[in-house]
């Protein structure tokens, strides 16, 4: 059974629906991302989710809790990321952990969470004297305060250097290895790639897809492409007689080879049948943002 469902969601604002009819449903233990363009609707959605704003229709179930009606309920198993404006400058680390604790009725050992997430060091450490990365570390601390069954982390590396990016996305990993569903907004190509086991896309306020990302990637093109050199002449007709090629281009020295099935093993078997020896060979792999751009007309990043 699923552990969010969330059925034709609409949010409108000033009668302009920004979440138009999404449905999705994440699977417990599942790393689920919302993945989309700055505007799509991500945050909309996933504030519904967390009982933060009120739908204009549809309907939404958090471990079979309504977020509207059972607001007190959904504190108790949903934790979600506390806006940077929401802790008080001096509040020290420490200080935070053990007054957030306090809100929960069976909360997880915050010393443990806090070694988990490396700020023990950090405990008598000014809030505003912590660098962005500690920033998010203490934010995710706080999500997991309540020993929630389901976790909400929003754009949880934007302004990160690309070390503290792979620090969290390792940190993410580990939560989930805890049990716990994490429900991840993000417009990061590479990081809903490499932590999603699924994802819904938005795109201005309605879902386009829902896959895993080598799902997303296989629906839109199962056709490869291949770039190699031949040292010598080669007629095109040794390529385009098999059955795996659909065409041959030439850029420069470079053949350009697209095709189905074995393609690699197919082009590289009839060169060697005419003794012809490859170089540079490249395979050209369709990647996410290519589903994407397939998906919507549009880059993510535009
Ligand atoms: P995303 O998270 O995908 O960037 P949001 O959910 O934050 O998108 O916003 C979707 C759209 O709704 C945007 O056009 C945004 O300007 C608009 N919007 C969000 N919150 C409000 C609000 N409180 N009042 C009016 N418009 C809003």
């Amino acid at each position: 059974m699923a552990i969010i469902e969330v059925d034709s969601l609409v949010k409108r604002y000033g009668g302009q629906a920004v979440v138009n009819g999404v449905s999705f449903a994440v699977e417990p233990g599942e790393i689920f991302g919302i993945l989309g363009p700055n505007g799509a609707g991500k945050t909309t959605t996933v504030e519904c989710v967390e009982g933060l704003r009120k739908p204009d229709g549809g309907a939404i179930r958090v471990c079979g809790l309504d977020p509207q009606r059972d607001d007190g309920e959904l504190r108790q198993v949903l934790g979600g990321q506390l806006q940077e404006s929401e802790l008080p400058d001096k509040l020290k680390v420490g200080e935070a952990l053990q007054l957030y604790s306090s809100f929960y009725r069976d909360p997880a050992d915050w010393r443990e969470l806090a070694e988990i997430l490396t700020l023990d060091g950090k405990l008598g450490t000014q809030f505003r004297r912590l660098s962005g990365g500690q920033k998010q570390r203490l934010s995710i601390a706080l999500a997991l305060l309540g020993n929630p069954k389901v976790a909400v982390l929003d754009e949880l590396t934007t302004g990160l250097d690309p070390q503290a990016r792979r620090d969290v996305w390792a940190l993410v990993e580990r939560i989930r290895a805890r049990g716990v569903t994490i429900l991840l907004v993000t417009h990061f190509m590479e990081e809903a790639e490499r932590l999603c086991d699924r994802m819904a896309i938005i795109d201005a306020g309605q879902v386009v897809a829902v896959d895993s990302p080598a799902g997303l990637v296989s629906r839109i093109d199962d056709r490869q492409r291949i770039r190699f050199r031949v040292p010598g002449p080669l007629d095109d007709a040794v390529l385009t007689g098999l059955p795996e090629v659909a065409a041959v281009e030439r850029a420069g020295s470079q053949l350009v080879v697209t095709g189905t099935g074995n393609l690699l093993l197919a082009v590289t078997a009839a060169l060697a049948r005419h003794q012809l020896t490859v170089a540079d060979l490249r395979v050209d792999q369709t990647t996410l943002d290519d589903a994407f751009v397939a998906l919507t007309g549009r880059s993510i990043e535009s």
